[in-house]
């Protein structure tokens, strides 16, 4: 019996003993391939790295904390300017937290400050996208659109405008080019904001590669520069949220990158210090910076862990070896031996519909039908079915029941740590033909 309040509590949870590279050791000594990377947050160097664990031991030895209003410490100073040195252009100012949810909250909140220091408190509203996910805490929860977990709380979330995702495999049209279709899905964010009221609209949130509400999706060539556009011309700032998809994950350091756009403020988290330590950060503009140092001349947020400096020495060893030479090279080409191994297997699978992605986080999209792109009724409980058949076989997916605008659709979502190597990523990817098949025999014999 145990008294842990768990989030699923009717999942009976092996216990995690052990980590080693990509895998993990039970109770039993069985060891699982790490395909979902702990949660997308063991993601530069795998599990129990020596040099992080020695980071993390003399820090706490010399001292593992003190507020952050009162010292600052050099693994936080260190941090802070390895994270600004290659952020996105403008953004020359890092603010800790304690997780990505965190990380969207203090951007929502600097974002408000911002407009109240400069005389522009009418600016209020705040624009999302449906099928997006951004923290599980109110503000997170009301700013994406994950319609399972919102729903208990929908009465007390605050009021936000959700636009379309950018989300190819069922919103583009046969007669529109990728470009058209991004161009029309980026231009419902001006008519909602022309909507709300142009001079009320204070921010414009979105991760660039979603990872969670409808698995991986990236979006099609032009689509965040139109974003920009837009954002540009109505004066709101742009949180791009790249907790999942941050930090070498797609291949390059941030995502945005590859999108050639620099936002307002970055949120980034999971991979900061690998999971090694809870930390969270957003990236802020310098305007912002200036506004609000000039203005009141204080941040009126912030948590008691910011900057915490036993977190910061485990990240500072964590980014160091994501920029070592050659690293983000060879997540490149890991993650494209990934995307090509999973076309090869489940291209012409039946009941896999979308194969897609961006370097190591992709994603498989399960539907009843390929012509008529219909996902498997929820109450068959088809990722769960796969993420178990996984786990037995030694392999570790996120499966699960996604939003596709509104109604729920099943996805795997591969992302293991960027140290994979071409085994690991055969292994994961014949495991999975064998957990979806599985999944789906004991699932027809269900429904029979
Ligand atoms: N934003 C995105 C894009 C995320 O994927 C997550 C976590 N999955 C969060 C925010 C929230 O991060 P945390 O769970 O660390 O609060």
């Amino acid at each position: 019996m145990t008294s842990v309040f768990h989030r699923i509590p009717k999942r009976q949870l092996p216990v995690a003993i052990r980590g080693d590279g990509m895998y993990i050791i039970d109770q039993d000594g069985k060891r699982y391939l790490d395909g979902y990377a702990g949660g997308a947050c063991v993601s530069c160097l795998g599990h129990s790295q020596p040099d992080v664990i020695t980071a993390v031991q003399d820090q706490i030895a010399k001292m593992a904390y003190f507020h952050g209003a009162i010292f600052t410490s050099e693994p936080l100073e260190e941090l802070a300017s390895i994270l600004t040195t290659d952020a996105p252009q403008g953004l020359t100012r890092v603010f800790f937290t304690n997780s990505g949810s965190e990380a969207v909250e203090t951007a929502l909140m600097m974002a408000r400050q911002y407009f109240v220091e400069i005389g522009q408190s009418q600016r209020k509203q705040v624009i999302g996208r449906r099928s997006s996910y951004h923290g599980a805490g109110i503000t997170g929860l009301g700013v994406g659109h994950q319609v399972a977990r919102r729903r208990p709380f929908e009465d007390i979330l605050p009021n936000v405008f959700h636009i379309s995702p950018c989300y190819e495999y069922r919103g583009r049209l046969e007669s529109e080019t990728l470009e058209q279709y991004g161009l029309r899905v980026a231009d419902e964010l001006e008519q909602a904001i022309l909507g709300l009221g142009p001079d009320t609209v204070m921010a414009f949130v979105a991760e660039t590669v979603t990872g969670t509400t409808s698995g991986a999706t990236p979006p099609v060539p032009g689509y965040f520069k139109r974003i920009r556009e837009i954002c540009d011309k109505y004066g709101v700032l742009l949180v791009l949220d790249e907790v999942f998809c941050g930090l070498g994950r797609t291949g390059t350091l941030h995502a945005c990158e590859q999108d050639g756009v620099a936002p307002d403020f970055l949120t980034i988290a999971k991979g900061i210090a690998g999971g090694y330590q809870p930390i969270g950060a957003t990236l802020v503009h310098q305007k912002v910076y200036d506004a609000i140092v000039l203005g009141s001349g204080s941040y009126k947020g912030g948590y008691t862990y910011s900057g915490h400096a036993t977190a910061c020495a485990a990240a500072v060893a964590v980014q160091k070896c994501l920029r070592a030479p050659g690293f983000l090279d060879n997540v490149q080409t890991m993650g494209a031996l990934l995307a090509s191994r999973l076309k090869e297997q489940f291209g012409q699978h039946p009941h896999i519909g979308d194969i897609r992605g961006r370097g190591m986080l992709m994603t498989l999209e399960l539907v009843e039908n390929r012509q008529t792109k219909a996902p498997f009724p929820a109450s068959r409980g088809l990722s769960s079915s796969i993420y178990q058949s996984a786990l037995s076989k030694g392999l570790i997916t996120h499966a699960l029941p996604g939003t596709v605008d509104g109604h729920v659709g099943d996805h795997v979502v591969i992302c293991p740590p960027l140290i994979a190597n071409s085994d690991h990523i055969e292994t994961i990817v014949e495991l999975l033909g064998e957990a979806i098949d599985a999944a789906l025999v004991e699932n027809r014999a269900n429904a029979a």
